[in-house]
């Protein structure tokens, strides 16, 4: 290699105004033109997209001949020189005096790069390196990487701790979900289906405001384009702290990520146009809903789950982000606390975005001896809990916390419709590879 590569130029960062400047950029070969006369030789790099432009007669023919060759999506470096140019879609073209091909690609392409055809979602994520070449899918994997930075952001001005759970673990967190055991040495293990009881242990440490954004493994049988058997959770636990108190937490935290996406470029190639969210959210209890429900002809039975159409009954009718409070006992966990006012149901929510479940939460239960028997009256065995109840014994501070699907708030302020779309290597039913 003769070209020093160090000294590349963005394509963003070139302009009409580098008129005359000898430049090196490089990429990946994105269109090739052929209009006779002239040729165009399209590259594309993170930032965006030049045109090279090469007039017969007024270059190396050697050059002419090696550009016309080198097959789509191979790597190239060009040196040459800038020019401006009206008729170019950034307002300049490059005018090329050499070409090193870095990497040939292969003739025949898994994929089109170019959106001219639309490939099934199947065949991108077969060919995954190659779908994230593509304009769209590249800005889904960055505003990905800034609503976690967001997130990030957020939980340290509110005074949160990071931690870092163990995702192999020996029970299950809370019975009911299918687990992925895993041989570990002599024993059989479990992938962790949430940080739930290691993020409430660590409310006995006297940490009092953890988070933690990690992979969450769930072995449900599902193929819905709203579940993954590897997602991501964002969860959060806060002592001394009511239910309502990590409800205004979570729409602060909503409001926050998407002010700082809204002004992001890449949006517009998504056709997304950023709204934030107006707090606070609306709150109904699960009774309200029950009875909306029913009103709109939908009958659910008391302490029945919402179904997934209820759950877009319930969004159309509302049209906004919003809570779902004081949930019958009997479908949520055992770590919620039950309600002061009335026993059967407990204070946990669950927060809504018209078109799914974005997050759970609830206040937890913080006695030793109601945990102890709310996880036997579950059918679970209170021995396997032993590690987890341990740490009620000792004093251990009221506390509320929940879990966030970072690919569910993904998908819906992007308005995308399958799950996949917003994982680099999704893990499904039938999906282990790549
Ligand atoms: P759902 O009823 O939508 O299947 P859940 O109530 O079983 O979800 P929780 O245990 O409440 O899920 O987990 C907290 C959050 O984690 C959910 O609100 C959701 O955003 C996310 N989540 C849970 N399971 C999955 C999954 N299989 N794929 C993607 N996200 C998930
Ligand atoms: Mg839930």
């Amino acid at each position: 290699m003769t070209m020093k590569l160090g000294n590349r130029r963005y394509t963003d960062e070139l302009s009409a105004a580098n008129d005359g400047e000898q430049v090196c950029i490089a990429g990946w070969v994105h269109e090739k033109r052929d209009l006779g006369g002239v040729f165009f030789l399209i590259i594309r790099d993170l930032k965006g997209l030049a045109q090279v432009t090469l007039h017969r007669g007024n270059v190396d023919a050697e050059l002419f001949r090696r550009v016309k060759r080198v097959p789509r999506e191979s790597v190239v470096a060009i040196e040459g020189r800038v020019k401006s140019e009206e008729k170019a879609p950034a307002g300049y073209e490059i005018i090329p005096e050499r070409m090193e091909v870095l990497s040939e690609a292969s003739p025949v392409l898994p994929l089109d790069t170019t959106d001219k055809v639309v490939a099934e979602l199947d065949t991108r994520l077969d060919a995954r390196f190659m779908d994230l070449r593509r304009e769209r899918v590249k800005h889904i994997f960055i505003i990905r990487s800034r609503v976690l930075k967001a997130m990030r952001d957020f939980f340290d001005e509110h005074g949160f701790i990071e931690i870092n759970t163990p995702k192999v673990v020996s029970a299950a967190t809370e019975g009911g979900t299918a687990l992925f055991p895993i041989s570990y040495f002599e024993r059989e293990a479990f992938l962790n289906q949430s940080p739930q009881l290691y993020k409430q242990m660590l409310m006995a440490s006297g940490f009092d405001r953890v988070y933690e954004i990690a992979p969450i493994f769930r072995a449900e049988e599902h193929d819905t384009t709203r579940h993954l058997n590897e997602a991501t959770s964002a969860d959060i636990e806060v002592a001394f702290a009511t239910m309502e108190d990590v409800m205004a937490i979570l729409e602060e935290l909503i409001a926050f990520v998407y002010a700082r996406i809204a002004d992001y470029p890449g949006l517009s190639s998504l056709g997304v146009d950023l709204e934030v969210p107006k707090l606070p959210f609306k709150r109904i209890t699960y009774d309200e809903a029950i009875e909306m429900l029913s009103e709109a002809g939908e009958h659910i039975e008391w302490g029945e789950d919402l179904s997934t159409s209820a759950e877009q009954m319930l969004g159309e009718m509302i049209g906004e982000h919003y809570f779902i409070t004081d949930w019958p006992s009997a479908i949520k966990p055992f770590y919620a606390q039950p309600s002061a006012h009335r026993s059967d149901i407990c204070d946990a929510f669950d927060l809504m975005h018209p078109r799914l479940e974005l997050a759970s939460g609830s206040q937890r239960v913080h006695s030793y001896e109601l945990l102890k028997s709310k996880i036997e009256s579950k059918g679970l065995s209170a021995d396997s809990f032993e590690f987890y109840l341990e740490a009620f014994r000792y004093g251990m501070p009221p506390h509320a916390g929940w879990g966030l699907g970072v690919e569910r708030l993904l998908m819906s302020m992007l308005e995308i419709g399958n799950i996949r779309e917003v994982v680099l290597f999704p893990r499904d039913r039938r999906r282990l590879v790549p």
